[in-house]
């Protein structure tokens, strides 16, 4: 088969030279194993933190060594009991064709959904935007909610849950004027702005003229200062992430207005989605129940090319060439 190894450590934005195909013989599956072909694989921002060399939640990728990530594969060859060639499995060892898994996870999917929903909004991604929203920033029917990255992924469910759970109102800001015009015509979102059009605190007020009572933070730097600034008293945020800076070669100063949290009594809360698995139940039956009756939308990117593409769609994605979840088909 073959895989993408991480081939050197970035410094800064990675380019193609830091991944290198590999080819390598798989061993049979054993007892409690099956051989898949990858079908689908997931690109995620936080596999960029994951090529430095640094101590974090989840472990750095080593030189030499195959990169990994959510992937859907197709089974060849089963030696466990209920999975037959021909089924489907989620798994974590995307970036290669071929894999040997254990204890795979069979993936039924409901009617009409494509596989890769399962990387996507019914999967980690829509666990994130649900558990984010709903038990960290703690979101309540009535609330003004601020979404970053809003095109995104994560973002684009996020606010979509919002809007189906009765936010007072849904603001989402983005990087280019397509990804603001899907937002507000698409998306069902109220109002949107582009990051890149600059006065984010300005914008944001705009957008906001009553205030935000939830920011759901995709981004962090500057997009966390100015909802700091925008947020009503008793404010709740969500860190989900901060794709602003997983680029920089040194870390930036945090928020300069933090201080405005306490007078506003606001509460800030990270969270990491794999602490909250026990959450998927409630959230594949609330969001799917809303993907099936079309209510919710769920925008993906895949892209052709298999794992010649990887790379390609890897470093597009950081770039913002994506809108919902980006996937790579084989
Ligand atoms: P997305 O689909 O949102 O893809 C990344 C997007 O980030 C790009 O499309 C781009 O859109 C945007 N972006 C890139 N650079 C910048 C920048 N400097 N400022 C603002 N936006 C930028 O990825 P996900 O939805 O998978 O992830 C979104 C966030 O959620 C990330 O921060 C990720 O790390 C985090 N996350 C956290 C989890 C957790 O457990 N806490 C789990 C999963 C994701 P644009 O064109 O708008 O710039």
């Amino acid at each position: 088969t073959r895989e993408i190894h991480l081939a050197a450590r970035p410094d800064g934005w990675p380019t193609a030279a830091n991944f290198a195909v590999v080819d390598r013989e798989l061993p049979a599956p054993a007892d409690g194993q099956v051989l898949v072909r990858n079908v689908f694989m997931s690109v995620d921002p936080y596999m960029r933190p994951r090529m430095n060399d640094v101590k974090s939640y989840v472990p750095p990728f080593q030189v030499g060594e195959a990169l990994d990530g959510g992937a859907v594969g197709e089974v060849l060859e089963s030696r466990v009991d209920g999975l037959a060639p021909g089924d489907l499995v989620v798994h974590r060892l995307g970036w290669r064709e071929h894999a040997v898994v254990d204890r795979p996870r069979k993936l039924e999917p409901l009617a009409g959904v494509s596989p890769s929903h399962y990387l996507g909004v019914l999967g980690t991604t829509g666990l994130t935007a649900y558990v984010g929203l709903l038990d960290i920033a703690g979101f309540r029917p009535g609330d003004a909610v601020f979404v970053s990255g809003a095109a995104g992924a994560v973002g684009s469910v996020a606010g979509q849950i919002a809007r189906l759970r009765g936010a007072s109102r849904v603001i989402g800001s983005a990087g280019s004027a397509e990804k603001v015009a899907l937002l507000r015509d698409k998306l069902g979102f109220d109002a949107a702005f582009d990051y890149r059009d600059g006065h984010l605190y300005r914008q944001l007020t705009a957008a906001a003229p009553e205030g935000i009572d939830v920011y759901f933070d995709n981004v962090g730097g500057e997009h966390l200062e100015a909802a700091i600034g925008v947020l009503n008293d008793h404010g709740r945020v969500a860190l989900c992430g901060s794709i602003s800076a997983y680029n920089d070669a040194e870390p930036k100063p945090g928020p300069k207005n933090l201080g405005l949290a306490v007078g506003k009594r606001l509460s800030l809360r990270g969270f990491i989605v794999t602490d909250h698995a026990a959450r998927t139940r409630d959230m594949i039956r609330e969001v799917g129940g809303w993907l099936a009756d079309g209510q919710l939308v769920a925008e993906e990117t895949v892209v052709d090319g298999g794992l010649d593409a990887a790379v390609d769609a890897f470093l597009g994605m950081l770039r913002g060439e994506n809108t919902g979840k980006m996937v790579v088909r084989f």
